[in-house]
């Protein structure tokens, strides 16, 4: 704790001296976050659970750690997440054990699809008895979750027979571009673009049928990006999606300038390749799908800035130390790690968790559209690779 404080100080002192901009670590070790109410009554777990503008919880997705092998420059800079950067230890983790039970208890209460993230999550020591571990668990109804992962695809060459194996079912790879200047820029480590290729075949080698790309868009960085990404992704099954640079975290310099909006996206693509617009899978789907009129397969574009979905959101997240934040952009959580940890039984927890969620009443990426165009709303927000991007 004493000398948590120390590296702190420590770290805001470099800061001031390199007189970096707005660079707030995601966690300082001073405080837990909000404790949830279990109530004076306890009701059984149902899954029709509402918040006040009438979301009911559906998905969660569960940061497994903090660290990165990359920095890419929108989300865990170099400047801030450098070796003095205060990760969580091994002890403030949840466990796999903790993770299985709080998804168990999520199942309970409705949510049947989950989502490995972090940070790279294939970080994680042995991830794949994590998710063997959640493979086993059932809904109300009998059925298994739905199990997928967010991955940098580094080394998903190694991990993917693993993965597959123990019953994870779908798969998303993160990949910015492919010209290899471009992006390792953006990973700002070196990373080749041919490594994460490869790690995508391998997931198809071993029977991945269903991947998506992901491409963060960041205008005058790697939008001329666009189509040779699209180029590349067509016809091979994969969906790719693009998402637009959001204002998450308070790190990553985030400016509107630098925002391409995604119907720009969607206009240069259809200039080469034409496009109709398809249907959404599920009501809720954060990707808006785009079908080739040719019918070699689908792009979405993942609008969170230009085209607010925070009406239909049914997501909680699960930090990496068991926080319930109920937003991306939320600068609070909810300690569940200090429930799961107290002797609190599933029932207790699960009222916990809908306590929660009915009091949530967030949707800070319609007020960040219509407070002002250029900037995010300025107040200290929890990074991504902490919440879970
Ligand atoms: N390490 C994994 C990966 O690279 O996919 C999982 C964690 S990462 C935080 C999850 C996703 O969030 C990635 O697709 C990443 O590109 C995206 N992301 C991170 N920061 C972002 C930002 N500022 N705006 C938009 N997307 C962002």
């Amino acid at each position: 704790m004493v000398w948590q404080k120390h590296r702190f100080i420590a770290i805001i002192e470099n800061m001031v001296e390199k007189a970096i901009p707005k660079v707030i670590p995601i966690r300082i070790d001073e405080g837990r976050g909000l404790t949830p109410s279990i109530g004076a009554q306890l009701h059984t777990p149902h899954g029709n659970t509402q918040d006040r503008r009438g979301r009911i919880l559906r998905d969660l997705r569960i940061s497994v750690t903090d660290r990165c092998n990359f920095r890419c420059t929108y989300c865990m800079p170099k400047e801030v997440f450098d070796q003095n950067y205060p990760y969580l230890s091994h002890k403030e983790l949840l466990s796999f054990e903790e993770i299985t039970r709080l998804t168990s208890i999520f199942s309970s209460l409705g949510v049947e699809k989950i989502r490995l993230t972090g940070g790279e999550p294939l970080l994680r020591k042995n991830l794949e008895v994590l998710i063997d571990m959640l493979a086993q668990v059932r809904t109300p109804e009998g059925k298994p979750l739905d199990l997928t992962l967010t991955t940098n695809g580094s080394i998903l060459r190694k991990k993917a027979a693993a993965l597959k194996a123990a019953g994870l079912q779908r798969l998303t790879v993160s990949l910015d571009g492919l010209d290899d200047v471009i992006f390792k820029k953006m990973n700002d480590v070196d990373f080749p673009v041919a490594d994460v290729l490869d790690g995508i075949a391998a997931a198809q080698e071993v029977g991945f049928a269903n991947i998506k790309v992901n491409m963060v868009v960041k205008k005058g960085t790697n939008d001329h990006e666009i189509v040779s990404m699209a180029k590349h992704f067509k016809g091979s099954g994969i969906i790719l999606r693009f998402i637009e640079f959001m204002d998450v975290g308070s790190s990553n310099g985030w400016n509107m300038a630098e925002v391409l909006p995604s119907k720009e996206v969607i206009a240069r693509i259809n200039a080469v390749f034409p496009l109709e617009a398809a249907e959404a899978n599920y009501s809720g789907e954060v990707a808006q799908r785009w079908r080739y009129q040719d019918g070699s397969g689908e792009v979405g574009v993942i609008s969170s800035v230009t085209q607010t979905f925070c009406h239909e959101c049914t997501r909680a997240r699960i930090s990496t130390d068991g926080q319930m934040y109920l937003c991306l952009f939320a600068n609070e959580g909810f300690d569940f790690k200090t429930l799961l940890r107290s002797g609190k039984s599933d029932l207790e927890i699960a009222n916990a968790i809908m306590n929660t969620w009915v009091a949530r009443d967030d949707h800070y990426s319609e007020i960040r559209g219509s407070n002002t165009a250029n900037q995010s709303t300025g107040s200290r927000k929890v990074e991504m690779s902490y919440i879970g991007g």
